[in-house]
């Protein structure tokens, strides 16, 4: 690096990625290393784990790249101007107070939260960015207002289902995205999908709720994320669908969040705040 580029990375944003082995973490990383917008500052992993101590290029099975795997959270976090978290909801709310603390941004892409943890994360949230979504990618959320927008057109003759796979490491269903998804829908409708949702179907189910909103998951090899919309009429059926085909798209989505996040105020964002389509 010349000694221009030096001081000109100097300025660009600093960022920690947690779970930094993770499949997610790895993905983001690698980004942020080839970024000419934001400087890698820091890669945390859980105490214990293997890469902690190591070179994180080595780590990944690569050239060496300066930055050491930590478990010391306070002071990685301390010297970032945004974290990119894609772990589990336990680490996640606690790297949020810590990320509130330095007065970072927090991009949250972890899946599974519940109704404590987002508590939790609107406290962090009075004293810093926090932009938080269960999917980063352009076309889901595209697919979101559009989801929003269909189910406001139809009434509630059409029933609506919302289908999705992963691959078979993924610990929770409905995928974040599903969720999304369903909200987006029960927004249109002019209700709270915790009022519409259908738990998950088995043996002897009786005949549908009109206006519920059901889900179903498949679970498989490594298909990447694959969520449908269904709007089943009498006669007639709409399918909205997003495919995703490459991880990328998320670390993409969420190195775009961090930077987008960089001069706004505390408060909790998503990515139609950061697209500007909300
Ligand atoms: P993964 O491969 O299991 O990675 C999770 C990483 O987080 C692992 O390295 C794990 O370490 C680490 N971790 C867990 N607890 C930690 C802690 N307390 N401190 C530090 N690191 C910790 O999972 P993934 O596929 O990358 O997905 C991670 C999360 O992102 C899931 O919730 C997933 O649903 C979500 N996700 C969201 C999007 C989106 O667009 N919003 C896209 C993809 C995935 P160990 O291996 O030691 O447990």
């Amino acid at each position: 690096m010349s000694d221009f580029e030096q001081a000109a990375s100097g300025a660009l944003p600093g960022i920690v990625v947690t779970g930094a082995s993770g499949r997610m973490g790895q993905m983001l990383t690698r980004l942020i290393l080839d970024s000419r917008e934001a400087r890698l500052v820091g890669a945390l992993e859980r105490t214990g784990h293997g890469w902690i101590g190591r070179d994180l290029g080595e780590a990944m099975g690569g050239q060496p790249c300066g930055v050491i795997v930590s478990d010391d959270a306070v002071s990685m976090i301390a010297r970032a101007q945004a974290v990119i978290d894609f772990t589990a909801p336990a680490a996640t709310v606690a790297f949020a107070e810590l990320t509130a603390q330095a007065r970072a941004v927090h991009v949250i892409g972890t899946t599974g939260l519940d109704a404590g943890d987002l508590a939790r994360l609107a406290a962090a949230a009075r004293h810093a960015p926090i932009i938080r979504a269960g999917n980063m990618s352009l076309g889901v959320n595209l697919l979101v207002g559009l989801t929003r927008k269909v189910a406001a057109a139809l009434g509630e003759e059409w029933d609506i289902e919302v289908v999705e796979a992963h691959h078979r490491m993924k610990v929770d269903a409905p995928s974040g995205t599903a969720l999304m998804l369903g909200e987006a829908a029960a927004e249109g409708r002019g209700a709270a999908l915790a009022d519409l949702r259908t738990p998950a179907r088995e043996g002897i189910t009786g005949a549908r709720q009109p206006g519920s909103i059901g889900f179903s998951a498949i679970r498989g090899g490594d298909v990447v994320g694959e969520h449908d919309v269904i709007f089943a009429g009498q006669g007639e059926r709409i399918v909205l669908r997003h495919l995703a085909t490459d991880r990328a798209i998320f670390a993409r989505g969420a190195l775009r969040a961090a930077l987008w996040g960089q001069d706004k105020g505390p408060g909790e964002y998503d990515m139609a705040d950061v697209l500007g389509i909300g």
